[in-house]
């Protein structure tokens, strides 16, 4: 069974009996989770948090704005899967997003930013081959089910990680169990995150991959890649997620003549937007933060959107060359031709489910140049000493 995020607003809910994103069974109870912390971490609960780029805060993000993607999106990770799941990736051609946890309650799983475990170097390795990595938050918790406290440090937590590890945070967030209710969208936008759905749910945590193959299948075979696109959910906490199902996906895909593509290039949104700079509180190597004014007070679930496409636009060069950005070998040549990648407005009609009561226009606007990428890779590589995979 499959929830889209019309079903889930039209209750007033984002989680029904049955219709859980993630396995509740493939977690320790939340008390356990809690107890694992990390310290020290950076701290960003005091950075300024402007609604940056034109992609939409305070609704639900269901679907792709620009035709002809299929964004893989997997959750729950990292896990002990992930490096062959980006050799899979990067042996197709393809960039994916991935909503990380710092606990995922995997027994002996050592937390997301653990300078003694694997992950840290994954998260570098995946930034500098171009994917995307969004929030889901520190221990997986139900938003729904924890305190407004809480929540808040369920994001701040995991974006002392991101920080310590990367130098900057995420913009896009995706509930766990794509758990929320109007007060958490409301939350979420005010922390400057997007909210993440998606509409083609391979179920894989049920375990019946066959099943899953021929949901996937069945969507791309049955729709045009000129008008279509998809936001697609899978995991990496099962072997055969990552050594079947990926491959089968991007297979599926390509042949029905989608691009796999990040969640943040299927909105249209350059790779600077989605990323917060914890120094600045903008885009990460973009310009400052937007004026204030229309964005301050980030209490706007309602107005949501367009007030905020205030594209403020990092975008002072316009496009630097593909491989100009780098004087670092591979590494940022990959990164820089994903961001090089023309980002193509949406032509389609807006994906985008309203939050409760609102109404949001199509993230519409620019296109502005990704040139911004190259700063990502900058980023990367001049603050944190990326230089690890040349
Ligand atoms: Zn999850």
């Amino acid at each position: 069974m499959r929830i889209t995020s019309t079903t889930v607003l039209a209750g007033g809910l984002a989680i029904l009996p049955g219709t859980l994103a993630c396995d509740p069974n493939l977690r320790p109870a939340r008390d356990s989770l809690s107890r694992r912390e990390l310290a020290p971490r950076a701290d960003t609960s005091s950075v300024k948090r402007p609604q940056f780029g034109s992609v939409p805060y305070g609704v639900s993000i269901g679907s792709c704005t620009v035709p002809g993607k299929v964004a893989i999106t997997i959750d729950d990770g990292f896990h002990i899967y992930t490096s062959d799941l980006l050799d899979i990736f990067k042996r197709n051609g393809v960039k994916a997003t991935f909503f990380v946890v710092a606990d995922n309650g995997q027994f002996g799983r050592p937390l997301l930013g653990d300078p003694s475990g694997p992950f840290p170097a994954l998260m570098k390795r995946a930034i500098a081959e171009g994917h995307q990595l969004g929030s889901h938050s520190w221990s997986h918790q139900n938003f729904l089910e924890i305190s407004p406290q809480e929540r808040q440090q369920e994001l701040v937590k995991l974006e002392g990680t991101f920080v310590d590890v990367l130098g900057f945070f995420p913009t896009y967030f995706r509930p766990p169990y794509t758990a929320f209710d109007n007060a958490v969208v409301k939350q979420l936008a005010d922390l400057g995150y997007h909210n993440v759905n998606y509409d083609l749910d391979t179920d894989d945590w049920k375990l019946d991959f066959a099943k899953s193959k021929s949901i996937f299948s069945s969507a791309v075979s049955s729709t045009s890649a000129s008008t279509s696109s998809y936001i697609a959910l899978m995991h990496e906490l099962e072997e055969k997620s990552v050594h079947e199902l990926a491959q089968f996906i991007i297979d599926a895909a390509k042949k029905n003549g989608y691009d796999l593509v990040t969640v943040g290039e299927c909105l249209g949104d350059p790779p600077s937007n989605w990323y917060r700079d914890p120094a600045t509180g903008g885009p990460v190597g973009g310009a400052p933060p937007p004026p204030d004014p229309t964005t301050s007070s980030s209490s706007s679930t309602s107005s949501t959107t367009s007030s905020k496409s205030t594209t403020s636009s990092p975008s002072s060069s316009s496009k630097s060359s593909s491989s100009s950005s780098s004087s670092k070998g591979s590494t940022i040549v990959t990164t820089t031709s994903i961001i090089t990648t023309p980002v193509q407005r949406p032509t389609a009609p807006a994906t985008t489910t309203p939050a409760p009561a609102t109404t949001s226009p199509p993230a519409q606007g620019d296109a502005r140049s990704l040139n911004s990428l190259i700063s990502v890779g900058a980023v990367l590589l001049g603050g944190l000493g990326l230089l690890v995979y040349l």
